[in-house]
């Protein structure tokens, strides 16, 4: 199964420009409102496009611009945008006459136009105009046959979304070792873009996750934050696991990276089997009480909780910088990199989690969520999730 709707709505129409990137949409825009202009059908003047590899003046030079337009062009746009800040990101459009005239220029940057037309007695005059921002929202679902990471980009998913997605159930789904085949995932999401169609700001409105070794999770937004269709919240004491999907995947830059671990239970910690040098990420706000060499375990990091908990993180490679004795660290903060120092037989994460010095089954620890919603609140959250495809 495999769904991506969506629908979308305009905002900020406000400007001449609005909708135009593209040269033809400028164009008929300037057409309407410029008495000199010819038709757009009859495409008699020339229309330059693309993005900045090389300064504008190169560029301008390029398309036979001498150097007294060429620098009455950069005077006139020099006060409103610094020329030396443009890059591939921003965009440009030239409109020539037929006589090779420099009729418009259009430079795209951020989320601003900066158009720049000639006036009287060779002057140019710049004016700025927002580009239009749409604002969306799309939903998606599908079944997992290999990934989460292949499953959702398959379905269309942008991969911010899918790291903001694993980020929602990182409380409660351990997206590195628990997920299988068949499981069955759904989200909503809000976005703005630019005309280009680069997203901006996306937000997860509601999602699920279902499978055979997480059970049914879901969330959708209250007030910045998620709730479950019963109202709890899905923040926690405790992380799903020390190694964290966000921070393997912007660690190993190749974008088609999509993590599958396992773990393993030899003792009474676990051990991750990960690449050597994978970020490891406390599990729990909490304070360094140990980091150093500590016989078998190798490197060694050890942090204390509220509540009598205690989090060790052994075999790493290497301490994150700031990690010493006293440190206080954040949930989800790196603390150290997989490694094989001390007694280890390959790469692998092995950590333990005690509650007034007795060893605990870190897999089996009760979720307990850090507040709740109730009536319409409640009921609000449990709509957005009905709704999910
Ligand atoms: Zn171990």
């Amino acid at each position: 199964m495999m769904i991506n709707r969506e629908r979308t709505r305009w905002l900020a129409l406000a400007g001449v420009f609005a909708a135009a990137l593209g040269a033809i949409a400028i164009i008929t825009l300037l057409a309407g409102r410029g008495g000199d202009m010819p038709r757009p059908g009859a495409r008699p003047f020339r229309v330059v496009t693309g993005t900045f590899t090389a300064s504008l003046d190169l560029l301008l030079k390029n398309e036979g611009i001498g150097d007294a337009q060429r620098s009455r062009v950069v005077k006139a746009l020099a006060s409103k945008i610094n020329l030396r800040r443009l890059r591939p990101d921003d965009s440009y459009s030239i409109v020539f006459s037929t006589s090779g005239i420099l009729k418009y220029l259009v430079i795209t940057k951020e989320l601003n136009n900066y158009v720049i037309t000639p006036a009287t007695s060779g002057v140019f005059s710049l004016s700025v105009q927002p580009v239009a921002i749409r604002t969306s929202s799309s939903l998606a679902g599908g079944k997992i046959t290999s990934s989460l990471w292949e499953s959702m980009s398959a379905a269309g998913v942008p991969p911010a979304v899918i790291l903001d997605y694993t980020d929602v159930f990182s409380w409660a789904v351990d997206f590195l070792t628990e997920v299988r085949n068949g499981d069955r995932w759904s989200l909503a999401w809000d976005y703005s873009s630019d005309p280009s169609g680069k997203i901006i700001a996306p937000k997860i409105t509601a999602a699920l996750y279902d499978g055979k070794e997480t059970g049914r999770k879901t969330a959708a937004v209250y007030q910045g934050a998620y709730y479950d269709d019963r109202g709890e919240s899905l923040r926690s004491m405790f992380l799903r696991a020390p190694l964290h999907y966000r921070r393997i995947s912007s660690y190993f830059t190749n974008r088609r990276f999509h993590p599958v671990l396992k773990y393993f239970r030899p003792h009474l910690g676990i051990d991750y089997a990960a690449q050597s040098g994978t970020p490891v990420s406390a599990v729990a706000d909490g304070v360094v009480t140990f980091a150093g060499w500590k016989g078998g375990n190798g490197r060694l990091v050890i942090l204390r909780h509220s509540a009598g908990y205690e989090t060790t993180y052994g075999h790493l490679s290497r301490y994150a910088r700031n990690i010493a004795r006293g440190r206080r660290v954040s949930q989800g903060d790196v603390v150290g990199y997989v490694g094989s120092s001390g007694l280890s037989s390959g790469p692998h994460l092995d950590f333990r989690l005690k509650q007034n010095g007795r060893p605990l089954n870190f897999l089996k620890i009760k979720y307990r969520s850090s507040g709740s919603v109730s009536g319409k609140a409640k009921e609000a959250v449990a709509a957005a999730i009905k709704a999910l495809p």
